[in-house]
């Protein structure tokens, strides 16, 4: 009776049993099957208690009892003014409120149990319709997928690429799957075997609960009946989802719940993980495709983001390979080319290195086919010496061509003409001076075809017609001689003759091969002869150009014209330009809104070696810039932008470089084998510019020889200067000094210039800038040598050599060779030198050892190891 408790009504303790007390016993249930049984007292005296008593029962379990019952009699106890003695009726009363008391309770507790029953009964129910309902949105899903997996397949299948590394990955991928598939349902067995665990324990519950209450039996049986009706298939589907997932909701595992838990088909945790895995197996299946390696184009500099986006890769992918690498870099840091070669290729695309200058690619076409060659006009410059009558000449030629061709036409001047000869025509440059046509070829622009040296029948060969010669002879450009003046009394063209052939220019007089034509630009004499001699020169040279391409060529002049804008004479050298063409000038770029002819007429197109003043640029370019017409706007915005990002950068580099003659060294010239080491001498007195002249063509060798581009008396000027620039010359001041223009020539265009006042120094530092040029010289010194007597196997794939020390010593911070029969088989570094057991530097003459190479295994008994050393030597000259 442990679960029994005695209450007292009174309140007051226990009472003893004594004689004049009826005692009575009820039973009670209560709900989860506890019951009690409870004794009931009846005293005969009257006691006295306090008010209240009865209100405080010893037993809070039992308040069925206490609550209901005190109604029936407890105002019955003032009315008796102590009920000293029941009477048989007041009992039969008391006892029959308690039996009605516990009736009310039995029929409270079936009717809940009935209304378990029935909502258990609902739930199951319910329960089935939503798993039935899930089961099919499983099948959907599963049908879904199924199909996108068909068609994947399918697609894969179709894809010709697939490779049997995919399929080995399928399989493996399959393996998986079932791997999964068996754990789950390993798993389902578990939750089974759980469930039904959970089912037993609750039954057992239930059984000692209805043990002690016969009435919880109806809604039990009701209960049991309904877990017949449940397919047994269902049955064998409790999954997690109820076992754990409603005890989640519920907080507790109800009978109902556990019993009705085999019968359900809701969509549970398992099944939706399940359909989650599916669905991630099918994005690994497309992920897994064959990755597209792509050619990625990198240029010197790329950020992170753009690299990323180029592969179609992730940024976060790319960065973390980049840590791999260990390189950490942020999503907007700017990665260098190797950088990003290296992570390109890692991430398996196939790099595609390009730098800055390739935007100039295709800029100058392709070469042109011989089939589409015609023959041009030569293009014609005038040089000479000062008053010697260039301009003179140019405007005669001209003149003499507008009056013969168009009698009154007006001539303008826009930096060249062309002028006929018969059926041809002869383009000239206007810009008389070499200092417009050397700073032409400074800026790489080989307009020219013929030289015109104009001089002076009365006065000579002078300075700047030796400048002259030597600016036509570094560029390679024939000469014709125009004696002027012959007009004049003391003309003596044979003078000049003579002294031209002091300065290497033979002509026809003296059977030599350049051309001499008297004329006089006054008088207009010899013109046509000169013009006839242009002809011949041409025909010679075979000037020949593709007019069907788009126009090529060079700027001739350009100016800001006040009214017009910018406008720059052009000369195309090949192709055709035409109105409304894009083009790139040297920095700028532009839409030919109108060309001008020589003589001021609108033309529509300009071909091969037609001059053309273009207007609708934005901005003035250089003379000698070069011109190409370009596919769009974007592309000539894309050029001039680089193009005008290096010229800064130039001109920064210009300002910071040292002015060393080590700055030239890296200029390497090729000749045909023989490099070049170009000077320009200026000196105070003719025999010393002379002597220094022949000094340095002397002191060159078989790898290298000097050549003086140009030696004269005279200070240094800016047309020295811009020689020395077009050729990559050093230029050298023998006891003069340069003027203020060619010195700030000189710090623009970065060229050095050395001063000299002793013949031997200035020998000396040209030789060592020569040697410079060639760079050190290496000796080899052998330091040790040793035999290998055999080979072993040395780590896991690795061999060791076995080696007697002949000679020297041998060390392992030193180059080694490995000569088979004095052949060298194998040149690098000793990995790890060994004397016995432990690591040595250094191994001597007499003694063993064990080394190893990194990447060469191959040694054999008998060949010969040798340590060296390089030792870098200054070359001499
Ligand atoms: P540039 O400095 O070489 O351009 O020479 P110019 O063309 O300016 O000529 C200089 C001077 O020589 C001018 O006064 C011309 O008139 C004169 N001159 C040029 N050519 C001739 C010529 O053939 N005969 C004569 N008598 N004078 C000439
Ligand atoms: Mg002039």
């Amino acid at each position: 009776m442990s679960d029994e408790k005695k209450l007292t009504l009174s309140g007051r303790g226990t009472l003893g049993v004594n004689k004049g007390v009826e005692t009575g016993q009820v039973r009670q249930s209560f709900s989860h099957g506890r019951s009690k049984s409870v004794v009931v007292e009846r005293k005969k005296k009257r006691v006295l208690h306090k008010g209240g008593a009865m209100e405080s029962p010893a037993n809070p379990d039992a308040p069925s009892v206490t609550r209901k019952t005190p109604k029936s009699y407890v105002p019955k106890k003032p009315a008796g003014e102590g009920v000293q003695n029941l009477t048989n009726t007041e009992q039969e009363t008391r006892m029959r409120v308690l039996e009605e008391a516990k009736r009310r309770a039995e029929e409270e507790a079936k009717e809940k149990a009935a209304r378990e029953a029935r909502e258990a009964k609902e739930a199951a129910e319910r329960k089935i319709r939503e798993a039935a309902e899930a089961a099919a949105r499983d099948d959907e899903e599963e049908a879904r997928i199924r199909a996108e997996t068909d068609m994947k397949a399918k697609r894969e299948a179709e894809n010709k690429k697939k490779s049997e590394a995919d399929a080995a990955k399928k399989v493996e991928e399959d393996l998986k799957v079932r791997e999964k598939a068996e754990a789950e349902a390993r798993k389902k067995a578990e939750l089974e075997a759980r469930a039904v665990q959970l089912k037993k324990a609750s039954e057992a519950r239930q059984a000692a609960t209805t043990d002690d209450s016969d009435d919880d039996r109806k809604p039990r049986s009701k209960r049991k009946k309904g877990a017949p009706g449940v397919p047994a298939g269902q049955e064998q589907r409790p999954s997690r989802g109820r076992g754990r997932g409603d005890d989640r909701r519920s907080g507790r595992l109800t009978i109902s719940s556990a019993l009705s838990g085999g019968d359900e088909r809701q969509r549970s945790i398992a099944a939706f993980k399940r359909a989650q895995a599916k669905k991630r197996q099918a994005q690994d299946a497309s992920a897994n495709q064959p990755k597209q390696a792509r050619e990625i184009t990198i240029p010197e500099a790329i950020t992170v983001q753009e690299l990323a986006n180029r592969m179609a890769e992730k940024a976060t992918m790319l960065i973390k390979t980049l840590m791999g690498m260990g390189v950490m870099a942020t999503i907007n840091q700017t990665l260098d080319q190797d950088t990003a070669e290296l992570v390109v290729t890692e991430m398996g695309h196939t790099p595609k290195r390009v730098s800055d200058a390739d935007v100039e690619i295709g800029l100058v076409g392709e070469d042109d086919h011989e089939d589409d060659l015609a023959p041009r006009a030569p293009i014609v410059t005038v040089m000479g010496h000062v008053d010697h009558g260039k301009t003179s000449l140019l405007d005669a030629l001209r003149e003499a061509n507008v009056v013969s061709g168009e009698a009154g036409g007006i001539t303008q001047h826009i930096g060249a003409y062309q002028v006929s000869v018969g059926d041809n025509k002869i383009t000239f440059l206007d810009t008389p001076g070499h200092a417009a046509f050397t700073q032409m070829r400074a800026r790489g622009a080989s307009a020219t075809d013929i030289v015109i040296l104009v001089v002076a029948a009365d006065d000579g060969v002078m300075p700047q017609t030796i400048e002259a010669i030597h600016h036509a002879k570094a560029a390679g450009v024939p000469i014709i001689v125009a004696i002027n003046k012959m007009d004049r009394e003391g003309a003596n063209p044979d003078r000049v003759r003579n002294e031209l052939l002091q300065h290497e220019v033979v002509t026809e007089t003296f059977s030599g091969d350049t051309q001499e034509v008297e004329v006089s630009a006054k008088t207009g004499d010899g013109l046509d002869k000169l013009k006839e001699a242009i002809a011949l020169q041409a025909e010679i040279l075979e000037l020949k150009a593709n007019g069907n391409r788009d126009a090529e060529g060079v700027v001739v002049e350009a100016k800001l014209d006040k009214g017009r804008g910018p406008v720059a004479t052009v000369l195309v050298q090949r192709g055709t330009l035409r109105v409304g063409d894009i083009f790139v000038a040297g920095p700028e770029w532009g839409r030919v809104r109108a060309l001008v002819n020589d003589k001021g007429e609108q033309v529509t197109e300009a071909g091969p070696s037609v001059p053309v003043e273009v207007l609708g640029l934005n901005g003035a370019p250089g003379a000698g810039d070069d011109f190409a017409v370009v596919d769009n706007e974007s592309r000539a915005r894309e050029v001039t932008s680089y193009r005008q990002d290096m010229q800064r950068k130039r001109r920064q580099a210009a300002a910071a470089a040292p002015k060393t003659l080590e700055s030239i060294f890296s200029q390497m010239k090729e000749n045909e084998g023989v490099q070049t080491f170009d000077v320009v001498i200026k000196g105070d007195v003719q025999g010393s510019v002379e002597a220094i002249t022949q000094s340095l063509e002397k002191a060159g060798n078989d790898d290298i020889k000097c050549r003086v581009i140009h030696g004269a008396v005279g200070g240094i000027t800016e047309t020295d200067i811009t020689l020395a620039q077009a050729s990559g010359a050093l230029v050298i001041g023998f006891n003069v000094r340069p003027n203020k223009q060619a010195r700030e020539a000189a710090e623009a265009e970065g060229i050095t210039i050395k001063y000299y006042s002793v013949i031997y120094d200035l020998i000396d530092e040209v030789k060592a800038a020569m040697a410079g040029q060639l760079g050190p010289e290496y000796k080899e010194n052998v330091i040790g040598q040793a035999e290998i007597r055999d080979a072993f196997q040395a780590g896991k794939s690795g061999k060791a050599a076995g080696c007697f020390v002949v000679e020297g010593s041998i060390r392992n911070d030193l180059k080694a060779r490995i000569l088979r029969n004095d052949v060298i088989i194998y040149e690098g570094q000793i990995d790890n030198l060994r004397r016995f057991k432990d690591d040595v530097k250094e191994v001597r003459a007499g003694q063993e050892c064990g080394l190893t190479f990194e990447n060469y295994h191959d040694f054999k008994s008998g060949d010969v190891l040798e340590v060296y050393e390089l030792e870098e030597i200054q070359r001499k000259l």
